[in-house]
């Protein structure tokens, strides 16, 4: 089998990485610009592996033409597999994915945006680039002796949860599977969603996107929450109902929203649309408050993310070339 590979939706930062990982490899890389989608999936043809992101979406229709393309793996750069229908993959193609890469370049960057949300720094930028010293307006909070809630404590939770708790917050956590050493080690608690909600000043969101997680913090969820709460998320835009978002933040029961995912993101995210307009009013309006902070899914961009992206990524294609197990295939039996 030739050893070639289509990368989907790749960016120059893609490309410097792929090409220092392949140094121990040597297989044909094609670099292709475009998001895998119905217009470009041709690209794929000739390619046993297509390499793919976030935005690239294969749903059941494009299933059936990756694997009609002969495409027999689909190596996915990223941790989340929410993007793939894996019922239609089943039988069709293989998926592995990066388990892990850098989680303290997520956890590091929602304490970034957690800070900037409470200390409005994103405001402070404009205002002193106009010579605007005034701090009206701009007061935060203590993160000491505050609570913060964090869902999901693996990989990524778990350091946040420890910078959180190196603040002198109390951290409560709300995990399907409670780690007693991050217990022990930190002095977080446990506890269900409702408390949680009831008892955070601040909500970070570290849980996958699965159908028991599917818009997570919707209406109800909201309204048990403190006033003035504020919600990070870091994970994936689908874990929170934007318009319930927006409906608290319009009665003031939020008092600030920071978001690195957005639920309807592979439109606009990684794009440059400058000279466009947003044609989502809900992102529209979300754009409109002060109090929301929103960047496009850069939570993992960092060097040291990127060169493991890379590394693992060939690691993972290698094993497939070799016919060894997959050590990080995504099971299509789920
Ligand atoms: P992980 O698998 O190590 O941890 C996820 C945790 O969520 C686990 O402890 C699991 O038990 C828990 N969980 C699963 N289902 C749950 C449920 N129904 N209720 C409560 N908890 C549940 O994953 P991770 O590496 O920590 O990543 C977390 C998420 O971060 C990923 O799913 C991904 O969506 C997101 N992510 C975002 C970026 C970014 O750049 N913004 C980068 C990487 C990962």
């Amino acid at each position: 089998m030739e050893h070639r590979i289509a990368l989907f939706d790749s960016k120059p930062y893609d490309r410097e990485a792929f090409e220092r990982a392949n140094i121990s490899y040597g297989f044909d890389l094609s670099y292709f610009e475009p998001r895998l989608s119905l217009e470009t999936v041709r690209l794929a043809e000739g390619f046993p592996v297509v390499c793919l992101f976030v935005r690239d979406i294969v749903d059941a229709s494009l299933a059936y033409q990756l694997a009609s393309l002969g495409v027999q793996l689909v190596a996915l750069r990223s941790n989340g597999y929410n993007h793939i229908d894996l019922m239609a993959a089943k039988g069709r193609f293989q998926v592995v994915r990066v388990p892990k890469y850098s989680p303290y370049a997520v956890a590091e960057y929602t304490i970034a945006l957690l800070l900037c949300i409470n200390r409005k720094l994103d405001q402070v930028y404009w205002r002193t680039k106009q010579n605007n010293f005034s701090l009206v307006g701009l007061q935060g909070f203590d993160m000491h002796g505050k609570t913060a809630g964090v869902v999901g404590s693996g990989l990524i939770g778990s350091i946040v949860v420890r910078l959180l708790a190196a603040f002198g917050m109390r951290v409560l956590v709300y995990d399907r599977f409670p780690r007693e050493q991050l217990v022990v080690e930190t002095g977080c608690q446990y506890t269900d969603f409702d408390t949680l909600c009831r008892e955070s000043d601040v909500i970070t969101l570290h849980c996958p996107l699965v159908p028991e997680t599917e818009r997570l913090i919707d209406k109800e969820a909201i309204s048990k929450m403190k006033d003035g709460v504020y919600i990070v998320n870091t994970s994936r835009g689908g874990l929170i109902d934007s318009c319930a978002l927006i409906d608290g933040l319009k009665e003031r029961k939020i008092g600030a929203a920071a978001l690195d995912v957005y639920e309807e993101e592979e439109k606009f995210f990684y794009e440059d649309l400058s000279s466009s307009f947003i044609d989502d009013d809900v992102l529209a309006r979300l754009m409109t408050f002060p109090n929301v902070f929103i960047s496009a899914h850069q939570a993992f961009f960092t060097r040291e993310a990127i060169d493991q992206i890379a590394e693992t990524t060939m690691k993972n294609i290698y094993e497939f070339f070799e016919k060894k197990p997959l050590t990080n295939e995504v099971s299509t039996q789920e």
